[in-house]
């Protein structure tokens, strides 16, 4: 048993593990793309609706043994999370705002009728496992370690209800540098055909469903030759919601006076971290920005009369993305050159900057492990 506690009354019991020797683990690290290898442990922690939260342990990262009766299975009561460990140039760790996805964990777990996993147990499971494999950290230009906590019902019961029993569980897996070679637009695919959230929905919780519901659409605007989808709201079908795993926004007019606008929290985006981080750099850095619905033809018709001057999506996994080319039903457009905006760039660094610890963290973002 470590010093580290889950919960109140559950301490962190920490296993034995195989570790793979450095130089597996090195050869793994210098390429390691995304989601492809994962550390040598992982977090598991248990819930059963008699004893609330009970056994957590650093153990070996496994195969997990469930019963065919499962029920997350068939229902999919289950939701994760992401965010990132970066390496600091003094050769400490540190995650970005892990409390802001603690928070929205315990949203989401709420709107599936899920046990909570308090904040400062979601934060100690995260901060445990990053410190057991924290030789799994990559230190190459914008490489991290990915994290990835998830919960789900176990409870072996085909009723349709909330189960009785979940697990938590927190694994690892090193990504590479989103763009290698370079910042570079993706295209998107406005779909007309199908919405990823609709009032009163889960659009705006991190629920496995979300994502398996993208998949067909994705799979729709690649057959296009495209990057991504852009969603639409699913009333009027005329509003910019979000890419099906970035949150987007739009720049007016350019240098000082640049000003960014990013679709209202309308219930049926999901709260990107990186939005909310980009919208306090980005007044930080004397821009204007509005949250507001923005409609499908106000970024067409921007975009030909040169107001929208650039347009990004954002989020953990890319940072931020520049969107160049744009394919819908009632006609194709390019934002400006097609090229990445300068104001795209600036805080793309600035947030960078940050999250690997080469400027002052005046916002208090970074949590030391
Ligand atoms: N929208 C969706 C649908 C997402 O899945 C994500 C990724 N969590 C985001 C936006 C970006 O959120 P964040 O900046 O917190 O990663």
């Amino acid at each position: 048993t470590s010093s580290r506690m889950f919960t109140e009354d559950v301490p962190v019991v920490v296993e034995d593990v195989r570790r793979r020797p450095a130089a597996e683990r090195n050869e793994l690290l210098s390429d390691p793309g995304f989601g492809r290898y994962f550390t040598d442990s992982m977090f598991v922690a248990r819930y059963d609706a008699g004893r609330g939260w009970y056994d957590a342990r650093l153990t070996q990262y496994a195969p997990l043994q469930l019963d065919p009766g499962t029920a997350a299975l068939h229902y999919a009561q289950s939701i994760f999370e992401g965010l990132k460990a970066y390496a600091q140039p003094d050769g400490s760790v540190a995650t970005f705002r892990p409390e802001a996805n603690a928070a929205r964990f315990v949203r989401s777990a709420q709107r599936l009728a899920m046990p909570p996993v308090p904040q400062e147990a979601f934060i100690a499971a995260v901060d445990a496992l990053v410190d057991a494999d924290r030789d799994w950290v990559p230190t190459g230009p914008d490489q991290t370690l990915y994290l990835r906590p998830y919960q789900l019902a176990v409870e072996s019961f085909l009723g349709v209800r909330p189960a009785h029993e979940y697990l938590f569980l927190v694994i690892a897996s090193p990504a590479g540098a989103y763009f290698p070679r370079g910042v570079h637009p993706v295209s998107v695919y406005v779909s007309e055909d199908y919405v990823r959230a609709a009032p009163g929905g889960t659009g705006d919780v991190k629920c496995a469903g979300n994502y398996a519901a993208s998949l067909l659409p994705q799979q729709q605007a690649s057959a296009l030759g495209c990057d991504q989808v852009v969603y639409l709201d699913a009333v009027e079908k005329k509003y910019i919601e979000e890419l099906g795993g970035m949150n987007l926004f739009f720049v007016l007019g350019s240098g000082e006076a640049a000003e960014l606008v990013t679709p209202e929290l309308s219930g049926t985006l999901l709260p990107g971290i990186t939005r909310d981080s980009l919208i306090t750099l980005a007044r930080d850095m004397g821009h204007r920005v509005t949250e507001r619905k923005v409609s499908l033809e106000e970024w067409r018709r921007g975009v030909a009369d040169g107001t929208v001057t650039e347009t990004f999506a954002c989020g953990t996994a890319a940072v931020i993305t520049p969107v160049g080319e744009v394919k819908a039903r009632t006609g194709d457009f390019t934002v400006a050159d097609g090229n990445p905006g300068p104001l795209t760039m600036r805080l793309r660094e600035a947030l960078l900057d940050i999250q690997h610890g080469r400027v002052a963290d005046t916002h208090g973002w970074l949590h030391r492990v």
